[in-house]
C-alpha cells in the first residue's frame, strides 16, 4: 500500500509550516523590538492577520515558493517592508530558537515557482 502523503496533503503541511515559521519570527521580533512578554503586540498581531490572509489566498497554492523567493509579491509595499524588517531581525536567530523550522524553511526555499 502506498503510504506516502498525497501532494495536496504535503503542500497543506508545508503551508502550515511556513505560517508557523512566520509566527515564530514575528514573536521573536516583537519581544525584542516591542517588549511584549507573551504573544504579540497589537501592531504585530495585525501584521500576522495580514500574512495569514495573504498566504491563504496565494495563487500558487500547492506550488507555493517561500515568500522570499516568490515572483508575485502579493504584499502591499508597506506590509512588505514591515515583514522584511521582521525577517532580517529574526532570520539569523531562528536557527538557535527554532532550528527545525529554520532548516525546513531553507529547504522549502529551494523550490522554485512553476
Ligand atoms: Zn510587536
Amino acid at each position: 500500500m502506498d503510504t506516502r502523503p498525497r501532494d495536496d496533503e504535503r503542500s497543506a503541511r508545508r503551508l502550515r509550516r511556513e505560517l508557523a515559521t512566520v509566527r515564530a519570527m514575528l514573536a521573536l521580533h516583537c519581544r525584542a523590538a516591542h517588549g511584549s512578554r507573551r504573544g504579540l503586540c497589537a501592531e504585530c498581531e495585525e501584521l500576522w492577520g495580514y500574512v495569514q490572509a495573504r498566504v491563504g489566498r496565494c495563487p500558487f497554492r500547492a506550488d507555493k515558493p517561500t515568500c522570499q523567493r516568490c515572483t508575485v509579491h502579493c504584499f502591499k509595499p508597506e506590509r512588505r517592508e514591515q515583514i522584511r524588517r521582521v525577517m532580517r531581525f529574526a532570520g539569523p536567530r531562528m536557527l538557535w530558537r527554532h532550528p527545525l523550522l529554520a532548516i525546513l524553511h531553507l529547504l522549502d526555499g529551494r523550490r522554485r515557482p512553476r
